[in-house]
């Protein structure tokens, strides 16, 4: 989570955490955190942090329950959108809708 470094209302720097954002100690004043949107931070093959919107690139070759033609490595999915669960990334490919674990993608 990243916290900002000052309270918006009182522009003090004294804050306390909560589970769904944070708290001014000086004013009093609650609002969420930018960061805990339901499945906090989600990291790429590489660690770098993923956010929605970004394209990514496949780094394995995937199988889709069984079917055939999965997803091959190298692939592109673009405007991605981050999702709570064990499969962080929705997103789209060749029109197909589908859900990939953050580890098998590097962002693009
Ligand atoms: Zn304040």
């Amino acid at each position: 989570m990243s916290e900002p470094a000052t309270c918006p209302i009182c522009t003090m720097p004294e804050l306390l955490v909560a589970d769904d954002g944070f708290e001014c100690a000086t004013c009093g004043h609650e609002w969420l955190g930018d960061a805990d949107n339901g499945h906090g931070e989600i990291r790429d093959a590489n660690g770098n942090l993923l956010a929605d919107g970004d394209a990514v690139t496949v780094v394995k070759d995937l199988k889709l329950d069984g079917k055939t033609g999965g997803v091959k490595s190298g692939t592109k999915i673009k405007s991605i959108r981050l999702v709570s669960g064990d499969h962080e990334i929705d997103g789209k490919v060749d029109g197909r809708q589908l859900l990939v674990k953050a580890a098998f993608v590097k962002k693009a």
